[in-house]
């Protein structure tokens, strides 16, 4: 695609970048200008692209908004980085991020909040009458320095919703990719059957633009779809996809998930739901009820999945081989590697790092490995099952042949989110004690609508469709089967 990129408008001088991060505390590093290699005549070239925290750049620290590696620089660009690179882009800086990519707030970050810049692009309210609101997380600093015109774009990891929930609050585009198609080598590891790297901008063309430089196989992923695999999706989705033409979105098949409208949904969102819908329809779309069964099974499997997974990829943070080193207190014995770890993992890890640290070994224990770990692969399996049942296009990577083509649905289309960007802890001291069991639980019940897709794998994008009654961003999402994420991408423009 030919997409023209606004050269943002703060990219001139790094000091305006300085002057507006310092309110938004979206970026944590800001790249020097001499940092900025601009090749011109490349696709990217009038492109400047931030990068969240835990996607290893060599110019520029990684600390993934942990104390544990506030030190660390890495010696290897991450796959995705020198794609970028090669494009031409300017990368801007570090976004801001909760540590580890562990949170939907932003508020687990050694370098402190996000601060939602929607009202300091959209109104005229002077900084301190403004609404703190978060900007979503764990990406709330890629979202934010889109949503602030801190750059073009930005990447970001979505592990369960990382990206499609700071979309959604920021009022900004944010695509999770299909499991698999974007490398992720040289990110850093939260819960690796799940992670996805993806990108956030303000328009769909923008996306697109840098979807298509970064979907290439990458042969040092062990994770990535393989190429046979990839040209087998997009028969598929040539086989069984929409065929529409031109102005007329006519037989389009939009599935509305009747499960994606739970209790906690706030009403607040349902106004630019459903006008996407009407405009929709009025193009010559169907919009077909259907039903995810497993849906409200998803956000427990993925935490005790996700949790599982982290507990193991944290292991390799010890205070010797990597990361903070804390010397034991006097007395304790030093030879000891045990006090070594225990001492540099307390200081090293946030509260919520440790919490998760704590879940998953407990679901990996022999006790607990079959009520809470094979529980939630088998959910897994359901929910992939699920989607699977209402998709027009088959799922190129299952073994179990489906039988509703002709019938089932291109996309899927649900809200984002259950609400628009929740208010900020007022204080440092309330983020930390905030940490009543409701207070955790209501952020994680954030998920409850991003999670399905990362557990089955699937392409999904948030796309901003106006304002809630409170005048707040509203996303919503779009989500394929495994591989189509160019029709995601179109329909996703549809939607805009
Ligand atoms: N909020 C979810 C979690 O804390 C999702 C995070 C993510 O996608 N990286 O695990």
């Amino acid at each position: 695609g030919s997409a023209t990129f606004s050269l943002s408008r703060h990219l001139s001088s790094t000091n305006s970048i300085g002057q507006v991060n310092a309110s938004v505390n979206a970026l944590i590093h800001v790249a020097s200008q001499a940092n900025e290699s601009r090749r011109s005549g490349r696709g990217l070239s009038d492109c400047t692209v931030a990068v969240k925290d835990n996607i290893c750049t060599t110019d520029m620290p990684t600390t993934c908004s942990s104390r544990m590696l506030l030190d660390f620089t890495s010696p290897v660009d991450a796959t995705v980085v020198q794609l970028l690179r090669d494009e031409g882009a300017t990368l801007v800086g570090k976004t801001n991020c909760d540590e580890f990519g562990m949170g939907s707030l932003n508020t687990y970050s050694v370098h402190g909040p996000v601060v939602n810049p929607f009202q300091a692009t959209n109104s005229d309210v002077a900084w301190e009458n403004r609404e703190r609101r978060s900007a979503g997380g764990s990406s709330g600093g890629s979202a934010a320095a889109v949503a602030a015109e801190l750059c073009d774009a930005a990447l970001a990891t979505d592990t369960g919703g990382s990206i499609r929930l700071p979309a959604s609050y920021c009022g900004v585009v944010g695509l999770k990719p299909s499991y698999g198609i974007i490398s992720r080598w040289g990110v850093v590891s939260y819960a690796d059957s799940l992670d996805c790297v993806g990108v956030m901008a303000k328009g769909v063309r923008t996306v697109k633009a840098i979807f298509n430089v970064l979907s290439a196989y990458d042969p040092k992923d062990p994770t990535a779809a393989r190429v046979d695999t990839r040209h087998k999706a997009a028969t598929a989705c040539q086989e069984h996809g929409p065929r529409h033409s031109g102005r007329s979105l006519s037989g389009l098949r939009v599935g509305i998930p009747q499960e994606y409208f739970p209790m906690e949904l706030n009403p607040n969102t349902l106004k630019p739901l459903r006008r996407v819908l009407e405009h929709l329809r009025a193009r010559g779309a169907s919009l077909i009820p259907v039903s995810l069964p497993s849906t409200s099974y998803a956000l427990s499997a993925y935490y005790v999945i996700s949790s599982a997974e982290a507990s193991s990829n944290m292991a390799r943070y010890d205070g010797i081989e990597y990361g903070l080193y804390k010397e034991p207190p006097p007395g304790s014995d030093k030879t000891k590697t045990a006090n070594v770890y225990a001492h540099s993992r307390s200081a090293g890890f946030g509260k919520e790092v440790q919490k998760r640290i704590l879940l998953g070994t407990y679901a990996l224990s022999a006790d607990a490995f079959d009520n809470y770990f094979l529980q939630a692969q088998r959910v897994r399996n359901l929910i992939r099952a699920d989607f699977d049942r209402v998709f027009a296009i088959p799922n190129v990577l299952s073994s179990t042949p489906q039988n509703n083509f002709g019938e089932g649905v291109h996309v899927l289309l649900h809200p984002s989110a259950i609400r628009t960007a929740p208010p900020l802890p007022s204080l440092e001291h309330d983020i930390d004690s905030s940490k009543s069991d409701a207070s955790i639980l209501d952020a994680y019940v954030q998920d409850v609508l991003t999670v399905p897709a990362s557990l089955a794998g699937l392409p999904a994008m948030s796309v901003p469709t106006g304002f809630g009654e409170d005048g707040w961003p509203v996303g919503v999402s779009i989500v394929g089967q495994w591989g189509c994420d160019e029709m995601v991408i179109d329909i996703g423009r549809e939607c805009e």
